[in-house]
């Protein structure tokens, strides 16, 4: 009899496994039906022995100092500030937009006060910030948006930014400084030795069994156990009971190159050429030294596994349906990016499912009594709730309280 299956072994199932069976004593069967562990995080040796992120670039920031002692517990790290370059107009410039994307782009020598007075010059009045396109013209204005968000936004999303909701774009902020870091979270780094590594560390604890390649469905009716956490698309649950919530998808082309570096920083973007978005190089984000190199090409599709929930109106209706139908589901709680349709970063993530051990946790005890605990995980849950409340930008908010 297990105490828990846990669908999906990526950071919601597998954060959740780890504290149900480390602190309070639970068994657990992880489940997942790919090949491996870490979901979207899955890192390995390609074939020429350079460390790829299988998933697309996973870059870990964080503004919570609880959630990154939590992930230390299984890693060390290796500090690393991404930075990306937009190709615009047949230049590298910096995206976030700062000074010197604009200084660039149209040949000018704008101090940071300068340039306060050419955005407000540029920007369009909006009175109500609604979509993805109000975020970025009200700021830098229609050429801007032009150059750097509105292609880029049509193929990542095959929508265009006016019918995407703000909080996409506004992910991406606008600097009148000189600063061209892509996050300016207080924790900005990676695993030292790959997210795999940490996540095998995480689930190595004799009360959790893992199964890979098996889709929940093929075993539930042969394994006894009391609740399920649930880390897969919430509709696929329900049996798309509401219809198909839809979930952004995309094909990534791996190449490895006979050079020991390929482009001056971490990520290319691309916003008006190609049909791929942006353009990877691993050996940045991983520090790794080898004479050759190996980059990813994104190209978005509709279809395809589910990366990301695509953030409108429409949807979150949709979501909101599956969401009542979860709530009056006992024993299964529902977590992570794709269970709860949420656009959450890895640390995002790490929060929510700390959050619902607490409550789970808390629940299990008043109905049982006191459980032993190897050590107390109260500074995390102190912080959790702050850490996935959104604060409008997508990015890292896992602030303290
Ligand atoms: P997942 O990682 O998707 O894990 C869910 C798991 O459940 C999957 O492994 C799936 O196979 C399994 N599953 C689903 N259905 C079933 C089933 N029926 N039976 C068994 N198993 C099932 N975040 C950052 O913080 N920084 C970044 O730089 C970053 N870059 C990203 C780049 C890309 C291209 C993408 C797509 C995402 C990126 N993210 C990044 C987001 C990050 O991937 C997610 O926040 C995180 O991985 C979500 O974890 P999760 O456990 O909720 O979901
Ligand atoms: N975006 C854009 N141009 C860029 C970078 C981002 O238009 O050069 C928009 C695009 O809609 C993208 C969103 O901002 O989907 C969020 O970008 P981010 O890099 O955070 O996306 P992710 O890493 O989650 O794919």
């Amino acid at each position: 009899m297990f105490d828990y299956l846990v669908v999906g072994a990526g950071f919601a199932g597998s954060v959740l496994a780890e504290r149900l069976a480390s602190q309070d004593g639970a068994k657990v069967l992880v489940v997942e039906k790919r090949p491996h562990i870490a979901g979207n995080a899955y890192d390995h040796y390609d074939d020429a022995g350079i460390l790829v992120h299988k998933y697309g670039p996973h870059i870990f920031h964080c503004n919570s100092p609880e959630i990154f002692a939590y992930l230390s517990r299984f890693t060390e790290w290796r500090p690393y500030q991404h930075r990306v370059l937009a190709s615009v107009d047949g230049q590298l410039v910096p995206i976030p937009i700062n000074l010197d994307t604009v200084n660039c782009l149209y040949g000018l020598n704008l101090t940071s006060f300068q340039l306060e007075d050419f955005f407000a010059s540029v920007a369009e009045r909006r009175e109500r910030i609604e979509t993805s396109e109000d975020v970025v013209v009200s700021k830098v204005g229609r050429d801007l948006y032009n150059k750097f968000f509105r292609g880029y936004t049509r193929k990542q999303w095959g929508l265009d930014p006016s019918e995407l909701d703000a909080q996409v774009t506004a992910r991406i902020p606008t600097r009148t400084n000189r600063d061209d870091r892509y996050f300016t979270d207080r924790f900005q780094s990676m695993p030292l030795h790959g997210y795999t590594r940490m996540f095998e560390r995480m689930l190595d604890h004799p009360n959790i069994k893992v199964m890979l390649n098996t889709d929940y469905r093929e075993v539930e009716p042969f394994i006894p156990y009391r609740e399920m956490i649930y880390t897969g698309p919430i509709d696929a649950y329900f049996d798309y009971r509401h219809g198909k919530l839809p979930y952004r998808s995309l094909e990534f082309a791996f190449e490895t190159i006979d050079t020991p570096n390929y482009q001056p920083v971490g990520t290319v973007n691309y916003p008006n050429d190609y049909d791929y978005t942006r353009i990877t190089e691993f050996k940045h984000l991983t520090g790794q030294e080898h004479p050759k190199t190996t980059i990813v090409y994104e190209y978005p599709r509709a279809e395809g596994d589910p990366y990301y929930p695509v953030p409108r109106a429409e949807n979150t209706e949709r979501y909101k349906r599956y969401q009542a139908l979860a709530e009056v589901t006992p024993n299964v709680h529902f977590v992570g990016r794709l269970a709860t349709y949420k656009y959450y970063n890895m640390d995002q993530v790490v929060a929510q499912a700390l959050t619902i051990f607490e409550r789970i946790s808390t629940s299990r005890r008043l109905l049982t009594g006191p459980v032993s605990r190897n050590s107390p995980p109260a500074e995390v849950a102190a912080t959790v709730t702050g850490a996935i409340s959104s604060n409008g930008n997508g990015k890292s908010d896992a602030t303290v309280p």
